[in-house]
């Protein structure tokens, strides 16, 4: 008789039955950043309601990877850069060091051409890594990134921390080049992903615009946006 073996439920369903913590329990993880800013509140609403149309969401990406490179960029190192303005001679301030960005492909693109909007001189390095949908696993098929890094920080942006794979990938394959400083920045992270990324990485900065509830059955963040990259790119 042809019958669904135990394996096959589990990867149809793949966080079916799987522990999650509660978001009470990692509100207050250390280096975990979750925006209170009340112009990100309004415009969260606005990307979560599944009538908002494709232009819209893409739009709104990039406006909220502003407001978090804003909150992520907050400390960082400068030096000094002595300048002339029309009127004299004064001592200002550049940011130290280069600065990188690797989106994870492809629901990272928008959130990273927001961040450029703030700072439009950094590096982008683009990282494939696919999830695959039965095992949730990451699977890098693209890598761009540079073998020569000096950087004063990269950031690995993805929109949605759900179980921790890809963006615990990413920050493995930066940590191997090298680079001495690395952040996270998502849109919308779930209990389960955040404490993943933040008990394997605990030397990250994590900066998200919002902790949601929890993952449902198939992996997705509830009540979550939905899949950030079909809305972005209108493939439904
Ligand atoms: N990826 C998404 O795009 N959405 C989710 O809810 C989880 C992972």
């Amino acid at each position: 008789m042809l019958g669904t073996s135990k394996q096959d439920e589990q990867s149809r369903l793949p966080m079916q039955g799987i522990p999650q913590p509660k978001r009470e329990e990692v509100l207050n993880l250390p280096r975990v950043h979750i925006s209170n800013h009340p112009v990100m509140a309004h415009k969260m609403t606005l990307l979560r309601n599944k009538n908002t149309p494709t232009p819209q969401f893409y739009q709104l990406v990039h406006e909220i990877g502003a407001l978090l490179a804003y909150e992520a960029t907050a400390s960082l190192s400068l030096e000094k850069n002595s300048i002339e303005t029309p009127l004299q001679a004064t001592t200002g301030y550049r940011l130290a060091g280069g600065i990188g960005i690797t989106p994870i492909l492809r629901a990272g693109l928008g959130l990273a051409e927001g961040f450029r909007q703030v700072i439009p001189d950094i590096q982008v390095w683009h990282l494939g890594l696919k999830r695959d949908e039965r095992t949730l696993q990451a699977l890098e098929y693209y890598n761009q990134l540079p073998h020569q890094v000096d950087m004063q920080v990269v950031y690995a942006v993805d929109p949605m921390l759900a179980t921790g794979g890809s963006a615990i990938d990413a920050i493995n394959i930066l940590k191997r080049r090298g680079i001495p400083r690395i952040s996270y920045i998502g849109i919308i992270a779930a209990p389960y992903g955040l404490l993943k990324l933040s008990q394997t990485h605990p030397d990250i900065d994590i900066y998200v615009a919002a902790l949601d509830e929890s993952l449902n059955d198939l992996g997705y963040i509830v009540p979550g946006l939905g899949d950030a990259g079909d809305r972005q790119f209108g493939t439904f």
